[in-house]
């Protein structure tokens, strides 16, 4: 800054000359000094998938947008997580709470707490976990994890802790006791919100909006050793949305959902590491580690 104001004044030319030096002394020392210039580098993360249970026979018209309604799936039910650069973080949190359990058929159950052992992980050492949207399959588990702070789309916490429930169509999927549970991580100070679209919010993971899965729906950017990584959720249920360019059924806006995906593309390094929601082929394509858990890599 003071080199810049004296090159515009009459005795710049000392002080270039001086500048110039000590670029000239930088370079001769530069294999030796250290490189305090360079911000750090984000960290490469590894990340796995979690299936912690299966919902089956899901009729596929319920996933992708104009599917044949006599399709059926066995969705599988998912969670990331994500390690590196000293954070453990998870991406949604699955779900435990028994009501569950009375409205849905669930096989091969296991806590998200619990699945977690599968790879050696405690709940209480996760740092971190983003949650991409409030539907009880992703939102649920958030309080399973005692310290870490949440995060969530600033516009998703307004809207379901206050408006969504002033009608009654308009907070399907999410429930009462995950919106009690935020509110009261709120008031212990582990919520964070992320404000917008494009966000980095821990260093060189990033928040994306667009895909109107919920309100304000969320998917998210990492890097790994494979590239950069795109962890869609809900934004992207299963391959064959992507794959046959076709909005997830349940969207607030197909066209952003439409956008969300092919913007998708343009994030990730390659397509096949955009990883969707609840597809089981997500177990076929990557490598096994550990029983229903797979490396995105
Ligand atoms: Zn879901």
């Amino acid at each position: 800054m003071r080199i810049q104001r004296a090159v515009e004044t009459g005795e710049g030319r000392m002080n270039r000359s001086l500048a110039s030096w000590g670029l000239a002394i930088g370079i001769l020392l530069g294999a030796s000094a250290p490189a305090r210039a360079a911000p750090p580098a984000a960290p490469v993360y590894e990340i796995e998938a979690i299936r912690y249970a299966t919902i089956p026979g899901f009729p596929l018209s319920g996933l992708v947008a104009g599917a044949d309604p006599s399709r059926k799936i066995d969705i599988a039910m998912i969670y990331w997580l994500v390690r590196g650069g000293g954070h453990v973080i998870l991406v949604d949190s699955g779900f435990y709470r028994p009501q569950f359990f009375k409205t849905w058929t669930v096989k091969d159950f296991a806590s998200p707490a619990e699945a977690l052992g599968r790879l050696g992980v405690k709940p209480e050492e996760v740092t971190d976990v983003i949650i991409t949207h409030m539907h009880w399959d992703h939102a649920d588990g958030m309080d399973l994890f005692p310290k870490a702070r949440i995060w969530l789309q600033k516009d998703e916490y307004v809207y379901y802790t206050g408006p969504a429930w002033q009608d009654a169509k308009s907070h399907g999927g999410v429930d009462p006791d995950d919106v009690l549970a935020l509110v009261k991580a709120n008031i212990a100070g582990r919520v964070s919100y992320v404000d917008g679209d494009d966000r980095e919010i821990l260093p060189g993971i990033r928040a994306y909006t667009g895909g109107k899965h919920t309100f304000a729906s969320q998917y998210v950017t990492v890097p790994t050793v494979s590239g950069t990584v795109v962890l869609a959720s809900d934004n992207m249920y299963l391959y064959e949305n992507l794959d046959t360019h076709r909005p997830i059924a349940q969207t607030l806006d197909a066209a952003s959902n439409l956008r969300a995906q092919d913007r998708m593309r343009t994030l990730a390094s390659d397509p096949r590491l955009i990883v969707p929601g609840h597809d089981p082929a997500e177990f076929q394509r990557f490598p096994t580690v550990a029983p229903g858990v797979v490396a995105i890599r």
